[in-house]
């Protein structure tokens, strides 16, 4: 995405401004797209009805041989890659759609394909040179060569900057030396392709050498690449995750990805729209055990009655409903931002993220409890959906860290009002990359409103409430930024708070754009299920913004932290009943 791209709408909403304009209509595929993807998805069902087997999978640890081959053969492993490198060139939104789909037959097939397409090639795709993306993607898209991400390290996870592998140029060999080793790689197994990050001493202006971090391309024949055994994981077993390590690896000069030292920026932004890949297809495996959940409560009698007529079950059944719709409504509005490519949409990938994967958990979770001793049986796939979807507030940035990503760079958009502030909150926030790229003054440039357009009047309530809780939002920045100045960004329950409630309203708005444009499309009549659903998704929401904000100013963080610091003092609990 270019640098003069417009900052996201969550970012102004930190500052006050609600560019509601971003947001309506709710955006779709065109006609030609959505057929495509209609052909696209009845190929997978045809060949994932007879090829995938879930429990099989979970069981060895592996994908069968035909299941790797068979979405190698139907072009599964070049969705994303454009025609002109052979792939099929979808659209973000159709392929997180297709890993909403892929998501449902299998976690470990859908993750295998995510690593490979979402973070494993996608800096070759952003960062890559002509001479780079002709020689590599057409292998990677035909699946000859399968892709892996390398970022974490084991003395580097969420905090990535700190990794330690390093690539020295040789000017007399021409090419790079790497040595280091990557920990976790999703398709380290059997990947062939790997960008790898790796700091590189580099000239500084002054004349200093500093280590920067660089991004790389490596292929597994290039001698002294190997990788580790298979880890044993509890979910998402059909996937192959291993450590790699380069010992003296020549890497010819013109294998580097993009500029040098630029590295994590890079890799900063693959992940913020690989995220949303996650999102997705955390979504679609969800949905699938829901189903099977429904089916079950449908015709399982107690007390003489079918569970579906218990009123706590409704409760669960009802939560998980509108959770994936509004869950939906936040992340396909983003993919179309960023299919839009002149938007900002870091928060907003972040923020589907955390919300579509605490959805799943808790959808899962309470799919497991619905079905009750029967859930916790392997032969059914409710246990193995518990266990697959607790990866997902881990990976690709963990959903604290996610959190202070969206606090700290919504405040700091906030925050560049009083520049010094602005300042000091880059410093901690560097580690994310890209946030001081953006145009910050494009916001002062608008017309402040806290009002969002009209709405069709059986979505007024939610509009009225997104309007008032937006506007206290935007004062509770503003009270948190002058109460604790630069003291901010060490105040984490603070940050956890306010990216909670921003995403809250990103998601209400989100919801009232795609039923409103629903309504428009279809009348009022033919939408009273959406406008259900949105009406009371927008309630709930809004009470989790109230009780947020409340809490900024009002809160037991300091109990919280002196407890937290005796008990680790001492190591374990220490009381017991007398
Ligand atoms: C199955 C699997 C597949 C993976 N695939 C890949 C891959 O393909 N490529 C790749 O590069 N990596 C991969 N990873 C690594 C993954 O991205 C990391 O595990 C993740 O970034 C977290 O790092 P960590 O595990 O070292 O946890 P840590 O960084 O040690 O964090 C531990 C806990 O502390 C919290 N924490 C850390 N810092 C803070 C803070 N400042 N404030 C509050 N809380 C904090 C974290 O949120 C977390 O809850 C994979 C991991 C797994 C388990």
């Amino acid at each position: 995405m270019s640098k003069k791209a417009a900052p996201s709408f969550s970012k102004a909403l930190f500052s006050g401004v609600v560019t509601d304009d971003l947001l309506f209509p709710y955006p779709k595929l065109s006609r030609e797209e959505a057929e495509n993807l209609d052909i696209m998805r009845d190929t997978f069902r045809k060949f994932a009805d007879d090829t995938i087997d879930a429990h099989l999978i979970d069981e060895q640890a592996r994908l069968p041989d035909k299941v790797l081959q068979g979405l190698k053969e139907l072009g599964f492993m070049g969705m994303t890659i454009p025609e002109k490198y052979d792939g099929f060139g979808l659209s973000v939104t159709a392929y997180v759609k297709m890993l909403d789909l892929i998501a449902g037959y299998d976690a470990g097939v859908v993750l295998t394909i995510g690593a490979h397409l979402s973070i494993g090639l996608k800096a070759l795709l952003q960062f890559g040179n002509e001479e780079q993306k002709k020689k590599y993607l057409p292998k990677l898209a035909s699946g000859e060569m399968v892709a892996a991400y390398c970022l974490t390290e084991p003395g580097a996870g969420s905090d990535a900057a700190g990794i330690k592998t390093r690539a020295v140029r040789d000017e007399k060999q021409g090419c790079y030396i790497l040595n280091g080793s990557k920990l976790w790689i999703t398709n380290g197994g059997f990947a062939d392709f790997f960008t790898v990050f790796a700091k590189e001493p580099i000239n500084g202006p002054d004349g200093e050498v500093k280590d920067k971090i660089s991004a790389f391309i490596v292929t597994r024949d290039m001698p002294g690449v190997s990788s580790g055994k298979a880890e044993h994981k509890m979910g998402i077993r059909g996937s192959s995750t291993a450590a790699i390590f380069f010992e003296d690896v020549k890497v010819p000069f013109e294998n580097q990805l993009g500029e040098p030292g630029r590295g994590f920026k890079i890799a900063m932004e693959v992940l913020n729209s690989g995220r949303l890949g996650l999102a997705g297809g955390s979504l679609g495996g969800l949905k699938a055990v829901f189903k099977q959940a429904i089916a079950h409560i449908k015709q399982r009698s107690q007390f003489e009655k079918t569970l579906d007529q218990f009123e706590m079950i409704q409760e669960k059944i009802g939560q998980i409903a509108i959770d994936i719709f509004a869950s939906e409504s936040m992340i396909y509005m983003t993919t179309a931002l960023l299919d839009r490519g002149d938007v900002d949409y870091s928060l907003e990938s972040a923020m589907c993220k955390i919300r579509a994967t605490e959805v799943t958990w808790n959808g899962v979770n309470e799919c497991l409890q619905m079905v009750g001793g029967l859930g916790y049986m392997k032969e059914y796939p409710y246990e193995r959906a518990v266990r697959d979807a607790r990866i997902n507030p881990i990976f690709e940035g963990t959903n604290e860290i996610l959190r202070m990503f969206v606090a700290l760079s919504g405040l700091q958009e906030r925050g560049e009002y009083l520049r010094k502030l602005g300042k000091a909150l880059r410093g901690p926030i560097k580690g994310f990359g890209l946030l001081t790229d953006y145009a910050t003054s494009w916001v002062k440039e608008r017309v402040s409103t806290d009002r969002i357009r009209e709405v069709h009047s059986s979505l007024n309530t939610p509009k009225v409430n997104f309007e008032i809780w937006a506007k206290n939002f935007h004062f509770a920045v503003e009270r948190a930024l002058i109460h604790n100045g630069k003291n901010i960004i060490y105040r984490e329950m603070i940050q956890e708070r306010l990216a909670d409630a921003a995403i809250d309203l990103y998601a209400m708005i989100t919801t009232i754009s795609r039923v409103d444009t629903l309504i428009n499309e279809k009348g009022e009549a033919k939408c009273q299920r959406e406008i259900r659903l949105c009406n009371a998704f927008a309630d709930q929401a809004w009470r989790r913004v109230r009780r947020n904000l409340l809490m900024i100013d009002h809160n037991l963080d300091r109990d919280i932290k002196e407890i937290s610091s005796f008990v680790v003092e001492e190591g374990s609990y220490p009381f017991e009943v007398q």
